[in-house]
């Protein structure tokens, strides 16, 4: 018997670890209330179930040193003012903030930090932002920092230099979660040795199943997994399967030299950059292969089999891909995702671990 929507969410608490909704926000001065072009919006949060959400602040890396603070704050301020101000939703920092949020029946919202080098290689910059609420941070983005190297770059550090153990250490202390999403293989190492902390990896997939740099090989998800930590599978169809991501690297390669003559002497002009870059991206899937739910699903079952059904969950990345599954196109499909996972033979209490309690159990560790 097929359920109604209302009945299976009410089941559920659905708590996803990674969106770009902050710079949807921001970059195209997106209101939350409804957005044709974006994933997250007030309406599809409804009709979707989703009660709590990490927003990630994400500075693109080409603002470089002396730039990433400001973006990072304006993102901050765009979700103040678009989100938490009207009401749509509560910052927490803690599960307990969450679990009044929810006695409230409010979106719980948390924040992280998207890219290392927005705290502009300062300690006091990454307290600062502890300060103003935020949980999480991912060592880099797509490009290496000045202290960690990324899976998006060629080494330069051999993963994290000098500074980049400081940093990690750091964030230990102060229950900073250290997110190793986008950081390299060697960098993930170098985190497993100089810290104990229970550590995520908020939207990365497993490379046994697509075989690409940013995903997890099987040893760092049982690593993961070892540390209580926690992965969210990420719905990018580029990361989810090799073939797409050929496609779209083809792509990438074929629009090369355009893509230089629009970025040439821009180097100043971040706004500009950011702007092109996430145009580009739009491109490069153009005509690429689409997936279905059940190759997020696939992603799900292999991390749960060798990392044990505790670790994973969901990074759906909503708002910062270029393209989706064919039937889980924003957040308002995540009913679609829990028959799925029930189609597939988890049982209730797996499907809620997945759909977010998973999540909820790995931040609640950092409490303090
Ligand atoms: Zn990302």
């Amino acid at each position: 018997m097929k359920m109604s929507n209302e009945n299976l969410l009410k089941d559920h608490l659905i708590f996803d670890a990674h969106c770009d909704t902050a710079n949807a926000l921001l970059d195209r001065s997106f209101d939350f209330i409804k957005g044709k072009q974006v994933h997250v919006d007030r309406d599809k949060i409804r009709k979707g179930g989703l009660n709590a959400q990490i927003f990630a602040l994400y500075v693109n890396p080409a603002y470089g040193p002396y730039r990433s603070i400001k973006k990072a704050l304006l993102l901050y301020h765009a979700m103040e003012n678009k989100v938490f101000f009207p009401g749509y939703g509560l910052k927490v920092t803690s599960s307990i903030e969450m679990d009044s949020a929810l006695r409230k029946d409010r979106l719980a919202c948390w924040l992280s930090l998207e890219g290392g080098h927005i705290i502009e290689n300062s300690i006091e910059i990454l307290e600062f932002f502890y300060s103003l609420g935020i949980r999480c941070m991912t060592l880099t983005h797509m490009k290496n920092t000045d202290w960690a190297d990324s899976s998006g770059d060629s080494p330069r550090w051999d993963g994290l230099n000098a500074l980049g153990k400081k940093i990690v250490t750091r964030m230990e202390e102060i229950h900073m979660v250290i997110d190793v999403s986008h950081a390299s293989d060697k960098t993930v190492e170098d985190v497993l040795e100089v810290t104990s902390a229970p550590l995520m990896a908020s939207h990365s997939n497993a490379r046994a199943l697509c075989d690409i740099p940013r995903n997890l090989p099987d040893d760092f998800i049982q690593e993961i997994a070892k540390r209580n930590g926690y992965i969210g599978v990420n719905f990018f169809p580029v990361f989810l399967k090799k073939s797409i991501f050929d496609q779209v690297y083809k792509n990438v390669e074929k629009y090369e030299p355009e893509h230089q003559q629009i970025l040439q002497g821009k180097e100043d002009s971040p706004d500009f950059v950011n702007k092109a870059e996430s145009k580009l991206f739009q491109k490069y899937v153009k005509g690429s292969d689409s997936v279905d739910i059940n190759a997020v699903i696939d992603h799900i079952v292999h991390i749960a089999e060798v990392g044990g059904i505790d670790c994973v969950g969901l990074g759906s990345d909503f708002d910062g891909m270029s393209s989706t599954p064919t039937d889980l196109t924003d957040v308002s499909c995540y009913p679609v995702l829990i028959e799925g996972l029930s189609v597939r033979g988890f049982k209730t209490k797996e499907i809620r671990k997945i759909m977010g309690l998973n999540l909820y159990q790995f931040l609640k560790q950092f409490d303090h």
